[in-house]
């Protein structure tokens, strides 16, 4: 999606986005995505939903900077997981939401890893515009996410398959039935979520940092991200595009292998898309399923992969794999630091910590990682990190060849007696 801008009028400078915060009063402003509604200007003011997303933090994590290996440099968590329905997925939805109602649409309809139904029920909840349909893949979603959609009353459909499958499926069906598709195949939602970026600017005093890491899914965040960038440069409203590390899931990790180990690339536009084929081919005949804790990106087929490629070359960007074991450490020491995030958000910690280690983000970088979502989407796997109980820790994380909780904060078995439990606490604190 292409903007003329000298039609619509873009700011002159990002500093001007500030005056909004004198009008809260208004949804609008208060919106962390309609603040910046004159760099997304595919409708009029008047006309764009909001039930208040984007109130998130951007904050410096001395303890996680530390745990990455960042020297004089600072590291900033941005925590998405703040936002109403606890992913970033709200800035896409008020966005693609917002189209959805311009052309007239009664029913919405997504496949997801979780957090896209989360937002799409709770969108369809708060302002009855419309009826949501999900599709979500059989036994890998996470309780967290699941309890949301059915609390909020969506119609929710569970597929036997997992994602991709899913994915597969809710484009054939919306198609027949003529229902608004809100998966991030929907450019309207990369609109809202570039919005993402520019609250990170905002919080950096309109500086932008050096790299931006996130964990890569279907990889409409990093493209979002990519075109926030590519537009504020030619706008003249940055002056300089800081670098992007997109982080797989080793288990799931189709963008590392193509981009990084098979040199894809987006080429002007032209990307060898017959090798992207040739690849999916390959996962087939070897019968090779995403397989990750960090179920947010078990995503083997991203949909956005060709406009992550046009991200990569805009921010110069790199792409990693990270372990299982490397994502729950990195997750503990989130959680150690401060708000906690999900599985699939901690692999953008992990990713930094790799690439900090590589030496390609240097010890004096200035670094924001994206925590996409909150801690209490997934207690299953955090509980599991934490237990003293080996036969859970084996059953949930041991079976995906984690092997230690390195950073384990473990409950203290006592038994119901003033004077152990005294002493435990002595002992302990
Ligand atoms: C959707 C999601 C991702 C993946 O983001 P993409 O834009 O699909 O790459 C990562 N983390 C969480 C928590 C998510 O909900």
């Amino acid at each position: 999606m292409a903007y003329d801008w000298d039609r619509v009028r873009p700011p002159r400078s990002l500093a001007e986005f500030e005056q909004k915060w004198l009008r809260r009063h208004d949804p609008a402003c208060l919106s962390g995505v309609w603040r910046f509604h004159e760099l997304l200007p595919f409708v009029p003011l008047s006309q764009v939903v909001t039930i208040g997303e984007g109130q998130t933090l951007c904050q410096e994590s001395p303890g996680v900077g530390k745990y990455t290996g960042l020297e004089g440099g600072q590291l900033y968590l941005q925590y998405e997981g703040l936002n109403p329905s606890g992913s970033f997925k709200d800035n896409g939805m008020a966005a693609a939401f917002t189209h959805a109602r311009a052309v007239g649409a009664s029913r919405a309809a997504c496949a997801s890893t979780g957090n896209t139904s989360a937002s799409l029920a709770l969108y369809c909840a708060v302002t009855k515009l419309m009826k949501g349909v999900i599709f979500i893949g059989s036994g890998k979603i996470s309780y967290g996410k699941l309890s949301q959609a059915l609390d909020y009353g969506a119609l929710t459909v569970q597929i036997a398959g997992d994602f991709d499958d899913a994915m597969a499926r809710v484009k054939d069906v919306s198609k027949e039935l003529g229902i608004y598709l809100v998966n991030s195949v929907n450019p309207f939602r990369l609109e809202g979520q570039k919005t993402i970026m520019f609250r990170v600017l905002e919080a950096l005093r309109w500086n932008p940092p050096d790299w931006i890491v996130v964990p890569g899914g279907n990889l409409g965040n990093s493209s979002a991200f990519g075109k926030a960038f590519s537009e504020l440069k030619d706008l003249g409203l940055i002056p300089f595009i800081p670098r992007l590390a997109v982080i797989n899931a080793a288990g799931a990790n189709t963008l590392f292998e193509l981009y990084q180990r098979r040199g894809l690339r987006w080429n002007g536009g032209n990307a060898d898309l017959p090798a992207v084929c040739r690849y999916y081919d390959e996962l087939d005949r070897d019968h090779r399923r995403a397989d990750t804790i960090a179920s947010a990106i078990e995503i083997n087929r991203p949909v956005n992969l060709n406009k992550c490629l046009r991200a990569l070359e805009t921010c110069d960007g790199v792409v990693r794999e990270v372990s299982e074991q490397e994502i729950l450490d990195a997750k503990a020491q989130v959680g150690a630091g401060g708000f906690g995030c999900e599985p699939a958000s901690a692999a953008s910690v992990a990713g930094a910590r790799q690439l900090i280690a590589e030496g390609v983000i240097g010890r004096n970088d200035r670094v924001v990682c994206i925590l996409t979502g909150h801690q209490l989407k997934d207690p299953t796997a955090t509980v599991a990190y934490h237990t003293t109980d080996q036969a859970q820790f084996n059953q949930i994380l041991g079976s995906r060849g984690v092997k230690r909780a390195a950073f384990a904060n473990r409950a203290i078995a006592v038994n119901n007696d003033l004077d152990e439990i005294i002493k435990a606490i002595q002992l302990y604190s």
